[in-house]
Parts: structure tokens; C-alpha cells; sequence
């Protein structure tokens, strides 16, 4: 068992304009949140989702990005990971 821990969000967050969700880059093992898509404007009844390429920062490729199962360690795989309370500010 590794110490991998995690602060990112548990699967899909959403702020008032944005959207990420928890993935994984198996290129720089690290686990990020991942900006996904943008609410650029609010309307009445309409849920306007713009989906954005999901880019890890570190490599400036999305090529290596997977989904995270929110639970298992990524790196290991050991099951439940240390998770710290998330502490994403939102704009
Ligand atoms: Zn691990
Ligand atoms: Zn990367």
C-alpha cells in the first residue's frame, strides 16, 4: 500500500460556471480535478453545458487522462485511499 492521497473532488463537481470532474493522468500520476465543461450562461429551463478538451496542466495533453472510480488508489490500486476534504475555490 502506497500514501497516495487525494484533495480533488469525488467524481463530478460543479461550481456555478464550471464543471470538473476527479481523472487521473497516468503519464504524471497525479490526480486532478479536470475542468470539463463551462456554464457560460444561465437561462431559464436550459441547462446550457459547454464541454471543453480535458487537458491535464502538468503535460498539456489529454492523451493520458482516465477516469477515476472515486475509491481505489490509481496509482496502486490499494482500495480506499486517504481522502481529504476538498477545498476547490470556486470563482
Ligand atoms: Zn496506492
Ligand atoms: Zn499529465
Amino acid at each position: 500500500m502506497c500514501h497516495f492521497e487525494t484533495t480533488c473532488s469525488k467524481g463530478i463537481d460543479r461550481g456555478f460556471r464550471l464543471q470538473v470532474e476527479a481523472m487521473y493522468c497516468t503519464k504524471c500520476k497525479v490526480l486532478k480535478d479536470i475542468h470539463i465543461g463551462n456554464f457560460p450562461k444561465y437561462e431559464f429551463g436550459k441547462n446550457q453545458f459547454e464541454p471543453v478538451d480535458r487537458i491535464c496542466k502538468k503535460c498539456e495533453t489529454g492523451e493520458y487522462l482516465t477516469q477515476w472510480n472515486t475509491m481505489d488508489c490509481p496509482s496502486c490500486g490499494h482500495f480506499r485511499m486517504k481522502h481529504r476534504r476538498s477545498d476547490i475555490l470556486w470563482d
